[in-house]
């Protein structure tokens, strides 16, 4: 399905552009589509998913969460090596839970480390929905352009020009299951879509301007044993998510 995705993509007049490039490269007048990639768990799903990309001269943007399990630093060389930019998705604030100076320390930290294997230009947050910290919050009291990054994926992109579609809870549809992955975007640069056929006839119907496509490689696993069990998993988290956004409601 992703595979059928990517060859959709391709046949379109818009340029498949790292977010790094997107944001440091002159825009031409071809709209740019970005492929965001958040490495949340099963980082081979990531490295299969890259392989793919590969094979048709795509390049993409892996953002790996640090934690055991995820950050594995042969498959990170891998991607990197196949042309894909390769990312920091930190979570520090909630990992030190809220303690601001704490936080920054370890961000700092982290990112030397995945420095040691490859430049990192920019970053994502992780967005944990049952964590009570939001780890943008970092920037708050500190600007991470002092890092030596050239941008974070949900400050630095306006989302007011570019459509934002994200398989956060194992459908397109931005509102169902989504706690943190959010950004502020007006309805009509948010098409209502379900299924990844729904994303793909959408982009047959011709939408050509900027557009970042975000998929978690964990979801779209290659056997059918792995993706029954990454869809149940996503069934029982996206009940808690049902569970808090049933709570918030006023
Ligand atoms: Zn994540």
């Amino acid at each position: 399905m992703y595979e059928q995705l990517c060859k959709t993509i391709l046949q379109k007049p818009v340029a498949i552009r790292t977010i790094h490039q997107y944001l440091t490269e002159k825009q031409e007048d071809t709209p740019t589509c970005i492929l965001r990639h958040d490495v949340d768990r099963q980082p081979l799903t990531a490295l299969n998913m890259a392989t793919l990309e590969h094979s048709l001269g795509i390049k993409a943007s892996y953002y790996f969460r640090f934690i055991k399990g995820v950050y594995i630093p042969d498959i990170i060389k891998a991607i990197h090596a196949m042309g894909h930019e390769i990312g920091y998705h930190y979570e520090t604030l909630s990992k030190c839970r809220g303690n601001h100076e704490k936080a920054i320390a370890l961000f700092q930290e982290e990112l030397t480390t995945f420095r040691s294997l490859c430049p990192i230009a920019t970053i994502s947050m992780h967005g944990r929905p049952f964590s009570p910290h939001d780890n943008r919050n970092l920037w708050q009291k500190k600007d991470f352009r002092e890092f030596g990054l050239a941008g974070e994926c949900y400050l630095s992109i306006d989302y007011r020009k570019v459509t934002y579609l994200s398989d956060t809870g194992r459908t397109w549809n931005p509102h169902r299951y989504n706690i943190r992955d959010q950004v502020k975007q007006d309805v009509d640069l948010q098409p209502n879509l379900e299924s990844t056929n729904d994303l793909i006839s959408f982009l047959d119907r011709g939408h050509y301007r900027d557009t970042c496509i975000l998929t978690h490689p964990n979801r779209w696993a290659s056997s059918k044993g792995a993706w029954l069990y990454s869809a149940s998993s996503d069934f029982i988290i996206n009940q808690g998510k049902r569970v808090i956004l049933a709570l918030r409601r006023p």
